[in-house]
């Protein structure tokens, strides 16, 4: 591996690196840049945190350590490069996944399955294997994380990735809709496209979950069942538009979700990512049910499930990656339904400093907080 090749370029900022599997994240001088011709060097305002940052600390997924992670960037452009006409500095961006833009999924307008997708977001480089980072000792520092590694004052974004935003609307709080937002809404709108009168249960609310509850709202569905083991999220659920909850710890799910909606749902949603959780969303669907997963447990992890069930009452079950997102249409429309109040969002998150990362990771992971977001330092 490659060390010692960038103490002379880039930018100084300041980044949290991941040394080691499950390690803290410890904040470093670092350098950055400077981006290549396709490349954008963003100045990072706030990021949001996601369940996904912290399971790719914990190594769920073989991303190369040390690294900088962060995925739901939102700043100000600083620098583009010579390919780069969609953004100038001084705009506004929000930063999501990266695609690769030449693929068939890419072509027909499917990028959250770009056949490149895991590499380019969970592959520690540029798809030529460069990186950006390096610390202060010289030594190299995986990144392009999600197409950003925005746990960082300073981030290299693609021009693909890149979402200019308007200015009238506060920049530390857009973020989350780059990832964890969008997946949620995503998953409601986009993939299981809910319609008015629907049924939709959402199985765990946390921040994916109450996304697809304000969005299951906005698509005028019928029955919005939230279903958690944690009283304060399902009473914030209730605020955001469920019109009913069911605490998991205290009755059985399946069981209320049937009686609820009449039989069963037409959609249910895991975002929970545990195997009997997502059984649970399975069984609960009513005839020609469908059933979404956006909950990531360790790869290799499995789950039963009747097959007479599924195939008789014509129910399905749907991987959903990034709520099939194409951020440039997505995020826009997201942030004009929270304009209007039809997505009040805002309502999930709750501010950090960028040097209190660790203590936000914990009460998320706690429950106490929702989405997490850190506020950069000035520059
Ligand atoms: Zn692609």
């Amino acid at each position: 591996m490659s060390s010692h090749t960038q103490t002379e370029t880039g930018r100084a900022a300041t980044a949290a690196i991941v040394r080691g599997k499950g390690e803290r994240f410890g904040i470093e001088s670092v350098r950055i840049g400077p981006p290549t011709a396709n490349e954008v060097l963003v100045r990072i305002v706030a990021v949001g945190i996601c369940h996904t940052d912290a399971i790719v600390r914990d190594q769920y997924y073989p991303f190369p350590l040390p690294g900088v992670l962060g995925h739901e960037g939102a700043g100000v452009v600083e620098e583009v490069g010579a390919n780069v006409s969609n953004v100038v500095p001084g705009d506004h961006v929000v930063l999501s996944f990266m695609s690769c833009g030449s693929c068939r999924y890419c072509d027909r307008g499917e990028p959250a399955y770009c056949s490149d997708f895991f590499m380019l977001n969970v592959g520690g480089a540029r798809k030529d294997g460069s990186t950006a980072t390096c610390d202060s000792h010289g030594d190299v520092v995986h990144d392009h994380f999600f197409g950003q590694s925005s746990f960082a004052t300073y981030a290299i974004a693609h021009r693909r990735n890149v979402i200019k935003v308007p200015k009238d609307v506060p920049l530390e709080i857009l973020g989350p809709l780059g990832c964890g937002i969008q997946t949620g809404a995503g998953a409601i709108l986009n993939a299981l496209k809910v319609g008015v009168g629907d049924s939709v249960a959402v199985f765990g609310v946390g921040g994916v979950g109450l996304s697809a509850v304000m969005a299951a709202r906005a698509a005028g569905a019928a029955i919005i069942i939230a279903l958690d083991v944690t009283p304060s999220r399902l009473k914030l659920a209730l605020e955001l538009g469920a019109t009913h909850i069911v605490d998991s710890g205290k009755e059985n799910p399946v069981e209320a979700v049937r009686r609820i909606g009449g039989g069963g749902v037409d959609f249910s949603l895991d975002t929970s990512g545990k195997p009997s959780v997502l059984r649970q969303a399975i069984d609960a669907l009513g005839i020609r049910g469908t059933c979404g997963i956006v909950g990531a447990p360790t790869l290799g992890t499995e789950v039963s499930f009747d097959i007479n069930s599924l195939m008789i009452p014509g129910r399905s079950i749907r991987g959903i990656c990034e709520g099939d997102s194409v951020a440039t249409e997505f995020i826009p429309q997201l942030i004009e339904l929270y304009r209007q109040g039809r997505f009040p969002y805002d309502r999930l998150i709750k501010f950090y400093e960028f040097s209190e990362i660790n203590t936000a990771i914990d009460d998320a992971a706690k429950g106490q907080t929702i989405k997490p977001v850190l506020r950069m330092p000035a520059q």
